[in-house]
């Protein structure tokens, strides 16, 4: 670690389980690290392990050149930040708020800072507190590329991967609704499919080896069909939409007959008849991204 960087230090505003995992990697790292949070107490581990608690938040952010946000969102983080008191204290530091939220936040976020003189970034973290400051930690920055590279060292310490994905500062955020629409989504075809399961006599234990075959099919699907989407070509050779609701129909009666709501299976089955209807029985599923945008 650089003299550079150990000076400067790193304060982390938010010390929930994921604001605690980078203060952590911080402290790890040999940083000098300021905390704070909201409720008082989270900070006691770190601060035996060798971090300062801050009174106050604009103590907190005086003490570093670099300030990351980590909590629930960002109502949670202009309640932190949009105080004269706080703004006074960061104008000419850097702000790195890795609170997940909407594009739309971060465009505001970013007009915030501009309007007090903060320099800003933007970011998210695509993987769980265990992965922080191992190599499989995943965080994506959005914002200034100078910026962003003169505080890469510091957030280098988070350990795994950091891409820059643009200046656009809701550049992050995108990417972070895109990969969580992904997550949820599945994870609520999951949950369903162990009720539906288990309705069946199946348990989760029984399935899990069979589940992990079929979330090992996604990744070659997101590699080919990317190009497909981009493109626009859509092929449904060896699987058309027509045989993708019909395969659908029967999880929606099989869960049904148990008393069981189908409701995320017959709103993907909707989008499926929507585009059969438009014309695109012989399609490959992924002509739903086109026809939703329309
Ligand atoms: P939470 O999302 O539950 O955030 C908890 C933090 O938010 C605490 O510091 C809490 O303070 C603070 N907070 C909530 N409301 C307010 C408020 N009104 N004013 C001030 N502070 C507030 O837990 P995490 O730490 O896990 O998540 C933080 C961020 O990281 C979220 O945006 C989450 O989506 C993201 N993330 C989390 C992952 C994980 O595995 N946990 C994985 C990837 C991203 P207090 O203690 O006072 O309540």
């Amino acid at each position: 670690m650089s003299s550079h960087i150990e000076q400067s230090g790193v304060t982390v505003l938010g010390l929930g389980p994921m604001g605690r995992a980078l203060a952590g990697a911080f402290l790890d790292a040999g940083l000098r690290t300021t905390v704070w949070n909201r409720t008082p107490g989270r900070d006691r581990e770190l601060v035996e392990r060798g971090a300062v608690g801050a009174r106050s938040v604009q103590e907190a952010v005086a003490s570093s050149a670099l300030t990351v946000v980590c909590v629930v969102n960002y109502d949670a983080a202009d309640a932190i930040l949009r105080r004269d008191a706080v703004t006074d204290a960061l104008k000419g530091r850097t702000v790195v708020n890795l609170t997940a939220d909407t594009p739309d936040r971060a465009r505001d976020a970013e007009r915030w800072a501009a309007e007090h003189g903060i320099p800003y970034l933007d970011g998210a973290i695509m993987t769980p507190t265990t992965t922080i400051g191992t190599p499989a930690a995943v965080f994506i920055h959005s914002g200034p590329k100078e910026l962003y590279e003169e505080h890469r060292p510091v957030l280098d310490a988070l350990g795994g991967t950091h891409t820059h994905l643009g200046e656009g500062i809701s550049r992050a955020a995108a990417y972070d609704i895109a990969l969580l629409d992904i997550f949820w989504t599945a994870m609520a075809g999951y949950v369903h499919a162990l009720a539906v399961a288990r309705a069946e006599g199946i348990t989760a234990r029984e399935l899990a080896p069979f589940a992990m075959g079929i979330g090992a099919i996604l990744p070659p699907i997101f590699e080919q069909s990317a190009e497909e989407v981009d493109n626009g070509s859509f092929s449904g050779e060896g699987n058309p939409m027509t045989s993708a609701a019909s395969s659908m129909a029967h999880i929606i009666h099989a869960s049904e007959a148990h008393g069981i709501d189908a409701g995320v299976m017959r709103a993907a089955e909707g989008m499926a008849r929507r585009a059969i209807g438009l014309g695109h029985g012989g399609d490959g599923f992924t002509r739903i991204a086109e026809v939703l945008g329309r």
